[in-house]
């Protein structure tokens, strides 16, 4: 049994983006404020591991946490190169060690919201959590700790891996106005391969190789794969590496349970946060947190109203998974198809899930009927 000093209102298990995006989100509602709520890490988060970037219209609450921002994004593909006007939306990136920061700042105003490192080694149904130091008990269970990602028969898989570098450069090099969202000209290897670019001034930049398949790379491909990038299409030859970082990101329409029990709740990528088809998370854990939040402010359990009868982004997700797999069409060439044809804020808004049936058919009549269409049949038909 759990120490009484160790029982909590709200656990939130693992504090990365989801877990102390949580945290934020319930205490800007002031019936929350006096909850005792316990953080459980195994690491400390005062690391830069990761940047985020998402896109919205409006503002998010870790503004101040922003590196950049940018209105217009540049695609390119082998048939194909444009600089495209993204508003209403704006893209942003922050780098987690300004996000971690910010959310331990906040935390200090609260006595009773605590952190405490430690690993967690399991995790049950009644809001009990087992740690190496400790075992500690709450009401409510917010977890984010993946401990494995679902194996479901029938279910498509696919990982995003990627490896960034941020780079420095003695000679200005970037136009901090013109990032690149996907730079299809690089060998594609019969596999979806694109670089990314993310200019923050004239001289540094986020520089990242980015692919979508069965398994990641060794390591050397992807310096590789940078280095003749940085020398074939940006004509940079000399610069400091400042910064790396890697990332796998599962790729998946097999489903991540939303809950473990009534008092065990998932969240972020274990929550099945993660866009199966992008591998965007940091959105949609904002818009799963804030109506957790919402829903404990009004006295609701946390997943009241998050049922859905019909999910058609999920459709499309596992749709466009297939099709990746299948490998009926070059991947460029269905990114080629859309940027080419369609409004890039029509494609945001879509990727981000915020399109009506009316502009996703508009979507759909950009891409490839018959590729689409054989894979949406397929899909639908459960084979
Ligand atoms: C390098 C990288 C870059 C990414 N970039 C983007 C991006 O640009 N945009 C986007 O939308 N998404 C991005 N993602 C995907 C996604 O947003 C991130 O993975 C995000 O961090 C997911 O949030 P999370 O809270 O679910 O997991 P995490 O942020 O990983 O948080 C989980 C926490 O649990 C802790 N933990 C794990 N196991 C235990 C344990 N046993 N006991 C205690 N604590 C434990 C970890 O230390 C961690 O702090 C990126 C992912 C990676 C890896």
């Amino acid at each position: 049994m759990p120490d009484k000093s160790l029982t909590y209102d709200y656990i939130i298990a693992g504090a990365g983006a989801a877990g102390l995006s949580l945290m934020c989100h319930l205490l800007g509602h002031p019936e929350l404020q006096s909850k005792r709520i316990l953080l459980l890490d195994r690491d400390a988060k005062q690391k830069n591991d990761r940047t985020w970037c998402f896109w919205q219209t409006g503002e998010s609450p870790f503004e101040s946490c922003l590196k950049s921002q940018w209105s217009q994004l540049y695609f390119h593909s082998p048939k194909f190169s444009a600089l495209l006007d993204i508003s209403p939306y704006r893209y942003k990136m922050l780098d987690s060690l300004s996000f971690y920061q910010h959310c331990f700042s906040l935390m200090k105003d609260f006595p009773n919201v605590e952190f405490r490192q430690d690993e967690i080694v399991s995790l049950d149904p009644e809001g009990v959590i087992t740690g190496k130091q400790a075992v500690y008990q709450a009401q409510y269970v917010f977890n984010s700790v993946l401990f494995q990602i679902p194996k479901v028969t029938g279910k498509h898989y696919l990982v995003q891996h990627f490896k960034g570098i941020f780079i420095k450069t003695a000679q200005p090099a970037f136009n901090p106005a013109e990032p690149t969202l996907m730079d299809f000209r690089v060998a594609q290897h019969q596999d979806c391969r694109f670089m990314y670019v993310l200019p923050v001034n004239a001289h540094e930049a986020l520089v990242e190789y980015t692919g979508f398949s069965e398994a990641a790379l060794p390591q050397e491909a992807y310096d590789c794969e940078i280095k003749q990038y940085l020398r074939d299409y940006l004509r940079i030859t000399e610069y400091e590496i400042t910064h790396e970082e890697f990332g796998i990101i599962p790729m998946t329409d097999a489903p991540f349970s939303k809950s473990i029990s009534e008092r065990v709740v998932n969240i972020g990528t274990a929550g099945g946060a993660t866009k199966a088809s992008t591998g965007y998370t940091f959105s949609f854990i904002q818009r799963q947190c804030a109506a957790i939040a919402q829903n404990l402010a009004q006295g609701k359990k946390p997943l009241a109203g998050s049922a859905k009868t019909i999910d058609k982004f999920a459709f499309y997700d596992s749709v466009f998974l297939r099709v990746l797999l299948e490998k009926k069409l070059a991947s460029w060439e269905i990114f080629h198809s859309m940027f080419s044809k369609l409004p890039a804020s029509l494609i945001l808004k879509f990727l981000n899930e915020e399109t009506s049936l009316w502009e996703d058919l508009r979507i759909m009549h950009a891409m490839d009927q018959q590729v689409f269409l054989a894979a949406a049949v397929k899909q639908a038909s459960g084979k």
